[in-house]
């Protein structure tokens, strides 16, 4: 019993309750449980309350409250010689202020201190007093303190796009004049842009991991290892799919800054979890890109969602782009079976949750069915050259016709507008010098303009159709080229069928839906 000690002790109880408290959701951090608890506690030891201070509303990062000032007069009068709150952080969360008055202060004034729940006492009659506990409570109070400041600041940058990663990405150096900013190492660029290409070529990761490894190009971790001069080849000299992987899905290459991929699990633990894609903090076109936006998001589409369990599997031509027809889900090609050398497909929705039924195996011998989507294919790039053919055939000199015109009459448009523009200066210097009136050249002013205006309308709308007659143009050359080479092929690459194939689509009934990037029906 506190209470059988020698010393009579007169208590101060302090109680705190702060807006801005992380817990101030909770019930127990409010005054009246506080309270209660404190003068429970007072009663069961036989202590005398002096009074009871309360500052409800202030924050623990500083000691400017007004009940606590009146503690501290208190105290210096001599009228309370015992401090009670219900934890450490009661008293404050600044840990500087909170271990001086715990220190310092309070021993200077004869004050014995108890934290309830964080079962400190620093009883100034017992010399033998452990301050293990309360040292421990004050680093955790400083570490959370600190863990929580750097947090937000640093949040706070990456919110604005500032970098404030610790190595920076592949191809990338931090900006020597400015530490937040990212520039090119044109070195490592046109290694990642290397690899963007040799995926577009069709390459597997673990393809482009081994000629990257095979001609000696420097790793990422290469770079950073200061050890990579002794045993370079050792240790960092080999690529990896994953590596591979990492640069051909990381946005950074495209200008953007994405952080906060990763994060401590708390300031205690030092372990690193990978956030949900949906934490990201990304800000757009906050340095130069190495890859520009298309290829990127061409990129994207080619990487199959199920590589990496199993690296050197085997490179099916339609892998990634099947698709469950009934639920939706990715279809993945299994491994080739041993004993009568066969891969099946399955779905993945069906064999996450095979016990459940929410689908079924929609399996199919792959080589058959790889034979007979080459088929189909096949017969739909022909049709679509024959259409293609009819189609030109009857548009070309209507299209011609009417891109002469086109032009024509952009030509004039220019013209025209450069002439009002001309007009509009001259009515101006004429005002300037009282040739005309403020009325007249008002007048004349609202004319002229309100004809630019119109002219300057149908110039964008002919400009802007022409410019997609060129590119629906060239889109459609492109297609023909690759249905040209499709169909000249024996065995076509992975590349040309993504670049024709858009998904296909796997019925349990056996039904296939192909989607091609071409319009099969544009006639
Ligand atoms: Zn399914």
């Amino acid at each position: 019993m506190l209470g059988s000690l020698n010393k009579i002790y007169n208590v101060g109880i302090y109680i705190r309750l702060s807006r801005e408290d992380d817990d101030k959701a909770l019930e127990s951090e409010s005054i009246t449980n506080q309270k209660s608890l404190l003068l429970q506690y007072v009663k069961e030891n036989n202590l005398r309350v002096y009074d009871i201070y309360i500052d409800d509303g202030y924050s623990g990062t500083n000691f400017d409250r007004p009940d606590f000032n009146r503690l501290l007069n208190d105290i210096e009068l001599g009228r309370v010689n015992m401090v009670i709150t219900k934890d450490m952080s009661r008293l404050g969360r600044d840990y500087i202020g909170t271990g001086n008055l715990i220190e310092k202060y309070f021993p200077e004034h004869n004050v014995r201190y108890i934290a309830v729940t964080d079962n400190i006492d620093t009883c100034l009659d017992n010399s033998n007093n452990d301050i293990a506990p309360f040292k421990a409570i004050m680093n955790d109070m400083y570490a959370k303190d600190i863990s929580k400041k750097i947090k937000s600041s640093l949040r706070a940058k990456q919110k604005e796009g500032k970098w404030v990663g610790g190595r920076t990405p592949f191809g990338y150096d931090q900006d020597p004049n400015d530490k937040n900013h990212l520039v090119i190492n044109e070195e490592q660029a046109l290694v990642v842009k290397r690899i963007f290409d040799m995926c577009l070529e069709g390459l597997s990761f673990f393809k482009i991991a081994k000629q990257l490894t095979n001609e000696g190009v420097k790793t990422p971790a290469g770079y950073y290892s200061f050890e990579w001069k002794s045993n370079y080849n050792l240790k960092y000299g080999e690529w990896h799919s994953k590596t591979i992987r990492d640069i051909l899905t990381n946005r950074m290459y495209i200008g953007d800054m994405v952080q906060n991929r990763r994060s401590k699990v708390n300031y205690k633990v030092k372990k690193v979890i990978k956030n949900n894609p949906k934490d990201y903090i990304i800000v757009e076109n906050t340095h130069e890109a190495i890859i520009d936006k298309e290829t990127f998001y061409e990129v994207q589409k080619r990487i199959p969602k199920n590589v990496g369990r199993n690296e050197k599997k085997e490179n099916h031509l339609l892998d990634g782009l099947l698709y469950c027809g009934d639920c939706g889900h990715r279809i993945s090609i299994q491994s080739r079976r041993k004993k009568d050398n066969r891969c099946y497909t399955i779905c993945n929705y069906y064999r996450t949750y095979m016990k459940q039924r929410l689908c079924t195996t929609h399996s199919n011998n792959y080589d058959e069915l790889e034979k007979v989507i080459i088929k189909s294919l096949t017969n739909m790039c022909l049709s679509y050259i024959n259409k293609d053919k009819v189609r030109n055939n009857v548009l070309n000199n209507l299209t011609e016709d009417n891109e002469f015109n086109n032009k024509k009459e952009l030509e004039i448009l220019i013209n025209d507008i450069k002439q009002i523009n001309d007009n509009l200066d001259i009515i101006y210097i004429d005002k300037l010098n009282k040739k005309i009136t403020e009325e007249q050249f008002e007048r004349v002013k609202i004319k002229l303009e309100r004809e630019l205006n119109i002219k300057q309308k149908r110039y964008n709308e002919l400009n802007n159709s022409i410019n997609d007659n060129i590119n629906e143009e060239s889109k459609n050359k492109l297609i023909i080229e690759y249905i040209n080479k499709f169909l000249s092929m024996k065995k076509p690459s992975r590349e040309l069928i993504i670049n024709l194939i858009d998904r296909i689509e796997i019925f349990e009934d056996k039904n296939i839906n192909i989607k091609v990037t071409f319009n099969d029906n544009s006639v």
